[in-house]
């Protein structure tokens, strides 16, 4: 039976992405009052512990009200133990700050050239290496497309363009085209690769002037998302994400392991089941960068390996991600 009301065929408007991303909460207090555990305001770190609060309104709506330990929660909201000093954990935990080309592109692995394309997100996770990474914003806006390109134009052994950050999808479609105008004279790229966690934390960013653009592209296109826990991906998530496959969008989802947010098999599984319905499979768990401030989120690789085993005596070999970890020096990621 056809119905004039069917709410999934109607094209409801989506809401404007820029202002979601100028309303996102920075301030704890706030926040804390949004999922109802206001009394937790007094055990915070003072200034965010250096590194601001920011979170999307729309990622605060998935998180459950009253739960200290919500694993959405968890992933953004400062706590005293970034301030402990533990030994290992730095601030260029992957020595990217050192392999970054002054045009903003790292050429770590072969065939794959990576652009610093923004220096900002909607949202600040907690495990983040950005929190001392503080002039990627200055980084990428100092280059003009033009250096990256003239790079990416000398090396005619990179096929893959991948856009990092930072998040790429803060900048406007228009200069994403501008810069994918660029790629067009270079036939040795055949292939674009976005990294972003706004199709989750802003799925309105996923608009029709954005896929019309991917659409148009001339080269294969690929979108790695990140999240994290099976909770992050309700229905506007799945509704970008089947924008996505409709402008022709291959979708993977990369997640990084961490202490009480998906540190259980069942929330693994929950996420790579989660993932394919979405039709997003699963890419890389991978392990923390050891950065400065988020030592409290470290899971020891023996009990990864272990949840690792329990996850792949539950679900189909393509629903298992790889846990993997990044070192400096190291020609791709390197499994654990
Ligand atoms: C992770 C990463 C890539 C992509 O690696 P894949 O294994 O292809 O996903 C490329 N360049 C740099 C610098 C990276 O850190
Ligand atoms: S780069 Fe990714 S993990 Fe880091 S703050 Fe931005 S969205 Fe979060």
């Amino acid at each position: 039976m056809i119905t004039a009301t069917n709410p999934s065929t109607q094209a409801v408007p989506l809401p404007d992405w820029r202002q979601g991303l100028r309303e996102a909460v920075t301030d704890a207090g706030e926040l804390l009052a949004l999922v109802g555990l206001p009394h937790l305001a007094g055990r915070l770190p003072a200034g965010d512990a250096g590194f601001p609060l920011k979170v999307t309104r729309s990622f605060i709506r998935r998180m459950h009200k009253g739960d200290p330990n919500d694993p959405l929660l968890l992933q953004v909201l400062p706590v005293l133990a970034e301030l402990d000093e533990v030994p290992g954990f730095s601030d260029d935990a992957v020595g990217d700050l050192d392999a970054v080309q002054a045009h903003g592109v790292l050429h770590k692995y072969a065939g794959r050239a990576l652009l610093i394309a923004a220096g900002s997100c909607a949202i600040n996770c907690r495990y983040c290496f950005r929190r001392h990474f503080p002039y990627a914003e200055e980084l990428a806006a100092a280059h003009a497309w033009h250096a990256a390109v003239d790079c990416l134009a000398a090396d005619t052994s990179i096929r893959e363009v991948i856009l990092s950050g930072g998040d790429p999808l803060v900048l406007s479609t228009a200069k994403l085209k501008d810069l994918t105008d660029a790629l067009r004279d270079l036939p040795h790229v055949t292939r674009l690769r976005i990294h972003s966690r706004l199709p989750v934390v802003l799925p309105e960013r996923i608009d029709a002037a954005l896929c019309d653009w991917l659409s148009a592209l001339p080269l294969q296109r690929v979108l790695v998302l990140h999240a994290n826990h099976a909770h992050e991906l309700d229905g506007d998530v799945a509704a970008a994400c089947a924008r996505l496959h409709a402008a022709g969008v291959t979708l993977f989802n990369q997640s990084v392991l961490l202490r009480g947010v998906n540190d259980n098999a069942t929330a693994l599984v929950d996420l790579s089941e989660r993932l394919f319905a979405l039709g997003v499979l699963p890419y890389y768990l991978h392990q923390l960068d050891r950065v400065r401030g988020t030592a409290h989120f470290e899971v020891p690789d023996a009990r990864g390996r272990e949840l690792m085993d329990e996850v792949r005596a539950r679900l189909p070999g393509y629903l298992v991600p790889r846990l993997v970890r990044e070192l400096p020096g190291d020609d791709a990621k390197r499994p654990v």
